[in-house]
């Protein structure tokens, strides 16, 4: 089961929607609202799973973060989806080459973000017809 997740946004109601969505997880949820936060976070609390990522926050952006967090081996050890407003493809395309393993664009919809989750950690319920074939 995901275990932790830690949110990066630099709107704490957007925090306070992940932890609606998430709930299903019972996970806990680490909060950050920029990358340098985000690094700060990761530096101290080896048990993250999933990261959420914004793009356009102050201090320091997503990209910036995914730039830095790279070669500290972040970005291969944890998954990184980004959720943003930004609908700039270029920066979709970046962040994706940066190593994200997903992108939705704000708003999303949960089931969107809960079948991304569920296909990156392989979780029940995220291929019913494949699990029916194999009973
Ligand atoms: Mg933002």
């Amino acid at each position: 089961m995901l275990k932790k997740v830690l949110v990066v946004d630099d709107s704490a109601l957007i925090h306070q929607m992940y932890r609606l969505v998430l709930t299903r997880y019972n996970c806990t949820i680490a909060d950050a609202m920029n990358g340098q936060e985000a690094l700060e976070v990761l530096a101290l609390q080896n048990d993250i799973e999933l990261i959420l990522l914004d793009i356009n926050m102050p201090v320091m952006n997503g990209l910036q973060f995914l730039e830095k967090a790279s070669p500290l081996g972040i970005i291969s050890r944890i998954p990184v989806i980004i959720i943003s407003t930004e609908g700039k493809e270029e920066d979709t395309i970046r962040g994706l080459k940066l190593g994200a393993r997903g992108y939705l664009k704000k708003p999303f919809q949960p089931a969107c973000l809960h079948e991304m989750i569920e296909k990156i950690f392989k979780l029940p319920g995220s291929q019913p017809q494949r699990m029916q074939a194999s009973l």
